[in-house]
């Protein structure tokens, strides 16, 4: 069977004029079509290498990493990424924005253009497609990095803390959104993120990464019941706290072993 991603020991090292930092090491990793992953850890376990490596920026020291069945060498259409930060041009439109990566691929044409028009509308943006960047919220520009991101039909999403920056209420909608949008097309899905609650509620599955070097800890299957509920109810699902418990232990061991950097 042919995966959506696969890295195949993995190992990556950064050489620097303060000497080499061994980030990842000896990743085993396979995401099925449609599967939605979260990687936890903490800072400094190599969590957004792991991403640069599938999206192809960068390229691994060792191991291969393959995207729907083929090596990684640079980075395709096939992925899209999204990063905390929007980078949307301040001096274009919310729409035109929205048009940026399909621009980039040289893929705007007018079916493209008004697929990218129908997710603007979908995320609830129609009526601020003329505005400018600065004139919206942070969540409403984090909808709108998901537009473009979304536009260019991208197999494989790649989210990188996409909403550690916004306001608590404005992160738990956009997990909403995101959870609804991806699943209803069938996306597949990686998503960094510092938060236990965000990874178990929005995933499938679980992946927890140790730092120094970073290796993968442990892998939690998410139980059925909470997978199937919207991520805010499944905060309130059976199981939903036990599991937190479980990953927060986790957390604390990694602690006691001096394990994040500051
Ligand atoms: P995370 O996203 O989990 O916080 P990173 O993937 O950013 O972790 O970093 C993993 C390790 O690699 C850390 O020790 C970090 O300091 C180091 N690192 C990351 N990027 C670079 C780089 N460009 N050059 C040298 N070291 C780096
Ligand atoms: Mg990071």
């Amino acid at each position: 069977m042919v995966h959506a991603v696969e890295l195949d020991h993995v190992s990556h090292v950064y050489v620097g004029k303060r000497g080499a930092t061994l980030a990842l090491e000896q990743i085993q990793l396979q995401v099925r079509h449609g599967e939605f992953v979260s990687l936890i850890g903490p800072s400094g376990c190599g969590k957004t290498t792991l991403l640069s490596l599938i999206s192809g920026l960068l390229l691994p020291s060792a191991g291969t990493v393959k995207v729907a069945g083929e090596v990684i060498q640079k980075p395709s259409a096939k992925v899209g990424y999204m990063l905390q930060q929007d980078y949307l041009f301040p001096w274009r439109t919310i729409g035109e924005n929205a048009l940026i990566g399909l621009e980039l691929m040289g893929k705007l044409n007018a079916q493209t253009k008004a697929y990218a028009m129908e997710l603007l509308a979908e995320m609830g943006l129609a009526d601020v497609a003329g505005k400018y960047p600065q004139q919206l919220s942070g969540g409403m520009r984090q909808r709108v990095a998901l537009v473009r991101t979304l536009a260019t039909e991208p197999e494989l999403l790649l989210l990188d803390e996409p909403f550690s920056a916004l306001d608590y209420q404005t992160k738990l909608q956009l997990e909403e959104l995101v959870a609804e949008t991806l699943r209803s097309r069938g996306k597949t899905a990686i998503l960094v993120t510092h938060d236990i609650s965000e990874a178990l509620a929005m995933s499938d599955r679980v992946v927890v990464l140790e730092p120094r070097p970073g290796r993968i800890r442990t892998v939690v299957d998410v139980p059925t019941a909470i997978r199937e509920t919207p991520p805010l109810a499944a905060r309130e699902a059976e199981g939903f706290h036990q599991l937190f418990r479980q990953l927060w232990g986790q957390f604390e061991q990694m602690d006691a072993k001096g394990g994040a950097e500051i």
